[in-house]
C-alpha cells in the first residue's frame, strides 16, 4: 500500500493518506507525553510494541464481533486502517481504582469495582479533555443517542474480553481508554489503539504497574515494563 502525504502528527502517531481514500497508514512514535503534553519525553521501542499489541487485540475483539478500524500491519511501525470520522470523545472504562477516578473521589488506588464503570471526556486539548455526561454530548451534538448505546455495548464488550485475556496472563486489567470512529455510511467502529499508553495493566501477583504510569510518574523500568507485557500477550497467543 502506497504511503502518501502526510495528514496528521499527533503525540504518539502520524497518520498518512494512501493511494485508497477509505484507508490510512498508521505509524507509531516512541514519543511519550503525559498530562496533555505538559510532560514529554521517549520511550525507546514503544511504537514497535504499541502497533503490535494494538493490531494483535483488534484482531481479537474482530473476532469476537466488535468492529474495529484494523486493516493489515504493513510494518514493525506501521498500520493500515480503515478511514473514520473520529467521535471527539475519550471513552474510559474501570475495574480498579486508580489515577483521575482516585483522585476526584478522594479513594484509594486498588478498590476492585462490584461492575465495571464507564465515563466520557470531551477531546479537547484546550480544556484539557473535560468530564462530559450523556446531556451534554447530545446537546453538543457530538454523537447521537442511538452512536451512543452502540459505543457503550462495544466499551464493555471490550471490557469483557480484555479483562479475561489479561487475566489469562497474570495480569489485572484496570482501566482503559476507546476512541470510536464512524465509517463513510456512519457505522460507529473502534478506532485509535490499544496498548499500555491507553491501559492501566497491573502484575496480578506483584502488583507491579506494566503500563504508561511508570514513564507518568518516574517510576523508572518503563521500557522494560513495555517489553514485559509484550511477552505476555505474545506467550498467551503461544498458547
Ligand atoms: P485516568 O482518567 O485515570 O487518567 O485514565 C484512565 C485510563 O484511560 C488510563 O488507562 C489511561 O491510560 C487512559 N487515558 C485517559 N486519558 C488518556 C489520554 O489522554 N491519553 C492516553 N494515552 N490514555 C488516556
Amino acid at each position: 500500500m502506497e504511503k502518501r502525504e502526510l495528514l496528521y502528527e499527533g503525540k504518539a502517531k502520524k497518520v498518512y493518506a494512501t493511494g485508497d481514500p477509505e484507508l490510512l497508514i498508521v505509524q507509531y512514535k516512541d514519543d511519550a507525553t503525559a498530562f496533555n503534553g505538559k510532560k514529554k519525553g521517549s520511550i525507546a521501542g514503544k511504537g514497535i510494541i504499541n502497533n503490535r499489541m494494538s493490531n494483535r487485540l483488534m484482531e481479537k475483539l474482530e473476532q469476537t464481533g466488535i468492529p474495529t478500524h484494523y486493516v493489515r500491519e504493513l510494518s514493525e511501525r506501521e498500520t493500515l486502517v480503515k478511514k473514520v470520522r473520529i467521535v471527539p470523545l475519550e471513552v474510559i472504562v474501570r475495574n480498579v481504582s486508580a489515577g483521575s477516578f482516585a483522585k476526584r473521589y478522594g479513594v484509594e488506588e486498588g478498590i476492585v469495582f462490584s461492575a465495571p464503570t464507564i465515563e466520557f471526556s470531551y477531546k479537547n486539548d484546550a480544556l484539557d479533555d473535560p468530564l462530559i455526561c450523556l446531556p451534554h454530548i447530545y446537546a453538543l451534538g457530538l454523537a447521537t443517542r442511538e452512536e451512543m448505546e452502540t459505543i457503550k455495548e462495544y466499551a464493555y464488550g471490550v471490557n469483557r474480553f480484555l479483562k479475561d485475556f489479561w487475566a489469562s496472563c497474570g495480569v489485572t486489567l484496570v482501566d482503559f481508554k476507546l476512541e470510536f470512529g464512524r465509517l463513510p455510511e456512519g457505522s460507529i467502529i473502534l478506532a485509535d489503539e490499544i496498548s499500555p499508553d491507553t491501559s492501566r495493566l497491573w502484575d496480578t501477583a506483584t502488583g507491579e504497574k506494566l503500563d504508561k504510569d511508570r514513564f507518568r510518574r518516574d517510576l523508572g523500568g518503563v521500557e522494560e515494563a513495555y517489553a514485559e507485557i509484550m511477552s505476555r500477550l505474545e506467550a498467551a497467543d503461544r498458547g
